[in-house]
């Protein structure tokens, strides 16, 4: 019985075109940033997303600090909303290593955060505050599509007060895959338009893309400088590391259309699920599916989870569950889940 681990797209495996992608990676000291393979997977995230430069980094965590304190000086601060991963998700590093304050604000229904709040949340410049230099978003943020006339406004806003821009963009891809959908366009031209509102943007390879390890940030020249230094203090500065940039390189090549799958699957786990008597889902956007349990279903939460984990599905939650499709499931995956948590739920 295959394991089908819905916990996190995290736990993909490299498939083997991956790793012969990898074992054929030509490699230098990446350091002295000769290594062809990081140089030439910086040139490709930065050429599909429209900047001049980008970072390769070994995690999202590392990314999003490189850009946060390649924006913000000691003493400044970020408008970040309450549930974004660089904000509560990160240990605080931006506040630990870089002394920026982060400006936390409340999320709407959709995810996004109000203009209005984000307006009333800048600071004069008064010697009581902290300097207001950066806003923060996400997206997708907990699986969900924030909306491109959203982004337009919410990032036209922070550049008329003079605050730059940065997207945890971890996954970006998703984001514009179901965008795509949505337009009838590609997912290249939407990661490009949704990109292309930021100074700076940062991108996981190794959520849906599928890859082992690495992020990347991008950016200009000169904030690309800042953050390679910030890289190097954190420990990020890696040697032949060509050899995940080309599994990275590889994943942008072949798993950026078909996260429409995961997609699809997310939506066929929902469908599944919808009509349980106090389970509640919301049709996901893209491959992530929140499900809230409530009334008789919440009543038999108690050791839901475990009874998946013996059956060999894995996920997380208690009263609301997290189910994320990725490379590594398919359709019949989906069904013996659905299986399994309706039997539980005798629905
Ligand atoms: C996963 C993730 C990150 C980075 O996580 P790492 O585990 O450090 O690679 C950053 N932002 C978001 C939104 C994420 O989902």
């Amino acid at each position: 019985m295959n394991t089908v681990d819905l916990r996190s797209d995290t736990v993909t495996q490299p498939t083997a075109a991956m790793k012969a992608a990898m074992m054929e990676a030509p490699l230098g000291d990446d350091v002295f940033a000769d290594d062809p393979s990081v140089n030439a997977l910086q040139e490709k995230i930065a050429g599909m997303l429209g900047f001049d430069a980008a970072l390769f980094v070994p995690t999202g965590t590392q990314s999003n600090l490189c850009g946060v304190l390649a924006h913000c000086q000691r003493g400044d601060e970020y408008i970040v909303g309450q549930m974004q991963h660089c904000y509560r998700w990160e240990g605080g590093g931006a506040a630990v290593f870089g002394s920026v304050q982060p400006q936390p604000l409340e999320h709407q229904p959709d995810g996004s955060l109000a203009l209005a709040d984000i307006e009333a949340a800048i600071k004069p410049d008064d010697a009581h505050f902290a300097r207001t230099r950066l806003l923060a978003l996400e997206n997708t943020l907990g699986g969900k599509v924030l909306p491109l006339a959203y982004l337009q406004q919410a990032t036209a806003l922070a550049r008329a007060k003079g605050l730059a821009t940065h997207l945890d963009g971890a996954r970006l891809f998703n984001a514009a895959v179901a965008q795509a959908k949505a337009n009838g366009s590609d997912a290249r031209t939407e990661a490009r338009r949704i990109a292309g509102l930021f100074d700076s943007v940062s991108v996981c390879f190794s959520k849906g893309l599928g890859a082992p390890v690495g992020s990347a940030l991008c950016g200009s020249k000169e904030l690309i400088a800042r953050a390679r230094r910030i890289r190097k203090m954190a420990g990020g500065g890696m040697r032949q590391s060509g050899l995940l940039a080309a599994a990275c390189s590889y994943a942008l090549d072949h798993h950026v259309d078909r996260l429409a799958e995961d997609h699809a699957l997310a939506r066929r786990l929902a469908e599944g699920l919808c009509d349980i008597p106090g389970v509640q889902c919301e049709a996901p956007d893209t491959n992530i599916l929140f499900v809230d349990l409530a009334g008789p279903a919440r009543e038999r939460s108690a050791g839901f989870i475990q009874h998946l984990a013996q059956q060999g599905i894995l996920a997380t939650g208690l009263y609301r569950l997290r189910f994320v499709t990725h490379l590594d499931v398919d359709a019949a995956g989906v069904d013996r889940a659905v299986r399994v948590i309706r039997e539980w739920f005798r629905a």
